[in-house]
């Protein structure tokens, strides 16, 4: 594996991989192959994720195991939903990509003890009163023309 652009806060690794990590000193790490094989909407539901983990400060935590791996996890699938309607992505983009990746690859999206499955991911971002603040969010700030 090899990194390039580390000065950035987005670190890209080379790799097939579509999978992306916060690593320490906050340097988000994302495979090459996540950058290539995903739409514009569906790297953002992917960053922002990534993003949600330092937004709720999920690093520090760790440190002191103040909250399951689980729950920070879909803590920071619902901060990422939110903020890639802020950016003007459409939030159900988010739902579609964990559906589609589900699917697509079933031993990947089981799940464990620490992490959702990508079913519970999609369904947890999907419950009604989540896509609905999301996308009155979204709502708020697209204009005319919105990003997909
Ligand atoms: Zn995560």
């Amino acid at each position: 594996m090899r990194y390039y652009n580390v000065d950035s806060a987005i670190a890209v690794a080379s790799g097939i991989v579509v999978a992306s990590w916060i690593g320490t000193l906050s340097y988000m790490f994302c495979y090459h192959g996540t950058l290539q094989a995903l739409t514009d909407g569906e790297v953002s539901a992917v960053i922002a994720h990534e993003v949600g983990h330092v937004v709720a400060r999920h690093l520090v935590e760790f440190q002191h195991m103040l909250l399951n791996r689980r729950k920070r996890e879909l803590e920071a699938y619902y901060i990422g939903l939110l903020l890639m309607a802020s950016a003007r992505y459409n939030p159900r983009i988010a739902v579609e990509l964990w559906k589609n990746i589900s699917l697509s690859y079933p031993d990947f999206s089981k799940g464990d003890h620490e992490h959702p499955s990508v079913e519970e991911r999609a369904n947890s971002l999907a419950q009604a009163h989540v896509m609905e603040q999301a996308l009155t969010i979204y709502k708020e700030v697209t204009p005319r023309r919105p990003v997909n």
